[in-house]
C-alpha cells in the first residue's frame, strides 16, 4: 500500500508519515519546504519504505506506480508563515489541492485533505459543529488562509460529488507538541520559548479569548481514523477543553518553572475570540476522542523545546 503524504516534511505532515511507515505503508513524502524542513523526517530517512521528494505542489505533480492515499497537507499554517507567504498559501491550497486531488483520481486513491477550524472564522455559534457555515472575513487578512481552506473544501466536494472521488475533509483545532517551530508565531511555541527563557509572555488582547488544544497525538489518531475509512466528513478533530489565553499562558509558565511575567499586547486583525470543537461526529463516526490532558501533552512539549532551545542556543 503506497501513501503519497503532502506537506510531509511539516509538523503535522511528518506524523503522519512516520506512523504510515511504522505501519509498513510505503510513503512518498512530497515537500517544497518553504515551511517545513526535512530535520522532521531525517529520523525516516533510509527506511526502504519512505521517500521524500522536494516539490511545489502547485507545478507538475507526477507519481509513478499505484497510490491508495493521498493526505494532502501542504499549507502554510500559522498566521505568522501564511501573512507572510499570502500568494503562496492561496496557490497551494487552491491550485495545490487541484493537483493533489487529480492524482488522487488518477490512482483511484482516497484523498484526505487537511481543512481548519479556521473555516469557521469568528464564530457566532460556539461550540463549533460541523454543520456551521462559519463567519469569514473575505478581504481580511487571514482571508488567505481561511477562503484557501473553505475553497478547498469546495473543490474536495465537487470531485466527490461530480468525478466519483473518494474524499475526506477533516478540519483539525489548534494541535500542539513537538517539532513545532520555537518561532512559527503560534502562541504555544511562543509562550514555551518565552518561559523557557524567562522572557515575558506576550498574550494578545486582555487574554480572554479562548482556543481548545488539542496534542499531536490524539490529532494524528483521529486523521488516521478518517483516512483509513470511508466516512467524507467533514469532521472536526479537536479536544473540547477550552481555556482562555491568559490561562494557557499562566499554565505553560507554571509546567516550565518559570517566572517569566504576562505581558498584554495588541490582538492581531480578526482573531477569532472563541474556539471549541462539537466532537461528536468524530465520537460516532470515527469512534474518536482525544485522550491527552492538556497538562500531559504540554510537559511532553516544553521538554522537547527545553532540548530544541539548547540546541539552538548553542548554535
Ligand atoms: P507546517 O507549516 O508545519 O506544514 C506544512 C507543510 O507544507 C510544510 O512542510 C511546507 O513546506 C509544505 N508546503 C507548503 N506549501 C507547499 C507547496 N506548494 N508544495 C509542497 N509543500 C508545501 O504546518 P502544519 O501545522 O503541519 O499543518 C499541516 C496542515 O494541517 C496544513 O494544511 C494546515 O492548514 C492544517 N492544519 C494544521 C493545524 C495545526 O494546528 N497544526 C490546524 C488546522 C489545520
Amino acid at each position: 500500500m503506497r501513501a503519497v503524504v503532502t506537506g510531509g516534511a511539516g509538523f503535522l505532515g511528518s506524523y503522519l508519515c512516520e506512523r504510515l511507515v511504522e505501519r509498513d505503508w510505503e510513503v512518498i513524502c512530497m515537500d517544497n519546504f518553504l515551511t517545513g524542513s526535512p530535520r522532521n523526517v531525517e529520523h525516516l530517512v533510509g527506511r526502504p519504505n519512505f521517500k521524500i521528494v522536494e516539490c511545489d505542489l502547485t507545478g507538475f505533480v507526477h507519481v509513478p506506480g499505484e497510490v491508495a492515499l493521498v493526505m494532502h497537507f501542504a499549507s502554510a499554517a500559522s498566521p505568522a508563515d501564511y501573512l507572510r507567504y499570502p500568494i503562496e498559501t492561496l496557490r497551494v491550497g487552491s491550485i495545490g489541492t487541484l493537483h493533489a486531488l487529480g492524482l488522487a483520481r488518477e490512482k483511484g486513491a482516497r484523498f484526505v485533505l487537511a481543512s481548519t477550524s479556521e473555516v469557521y472564522g469568528d464564530p457566532l455559534e460556539h461550540p463549533q459543529k460541523e454543520t456551521y457555515w462559519g463567519n469569514v472575513n473575505p478581504v481580511g487578512p487571514r482571508s488567505v488562509y481561511d477562503e484557501a481552506k473553505r475553497f478547498a473544501e469546495s473543490l474536495t466536494t465537487a470531485y466527490r460529488e461530480s468525478r466519483g472521488a473518494d474524499t475526506g475533509i477533516v478540519r483539525i483545532f489548534n494541535t500542539y507538541g513537538p517539532r513545532m517551530r520555537p518561532f512559527d508565531g503560534r502562541a504555544i511555541p511562543t509562550f514555551i520559548r518565552q518561559a523557557l527563557r524567562g522572557e515575558p509572555i506576550t498574550v494578545t488582547g486582555d487574554g480572554t479569548q479562548t482556543r481548545s488544544i488539542c496534542y499531536v497525538d490524539d490529532t494524528v489518531d483521529g486523521i488516521l481514523a478518517l483516512a483509513f475509512g470511508d466516512f467524507p466528513g467533514p469532521v472536526n478533530i479537536g479536544n473540547p477543553d477550552e481555556m482562555t489565553m491568559a490561562d494557557l499562558a499562566k499554565l505553560i509558565r507554571e509546567l516550565a518553572g518559570s517566572d517569566s511575567p504576562i505581558e498584554f499586547v495588541d490582538r492581531p486583525a480578526d482573531d477569532p475570540r472563541v474556539r471549541r470543537p462539537d466532537t461528536t461526529v468524530a465520537a460516532e463516526h470515527l469512534g474518536w476522542r482525544p485522550r491527552v490532558p492538556a497538562e500531559e501533552g504540554l510537559r511532553r512539549t516544553i521538554e522537547w523545546f527545553r532540548a530544541e532551545l539548547g540546541v539552538l542556543s548553542r548554535r
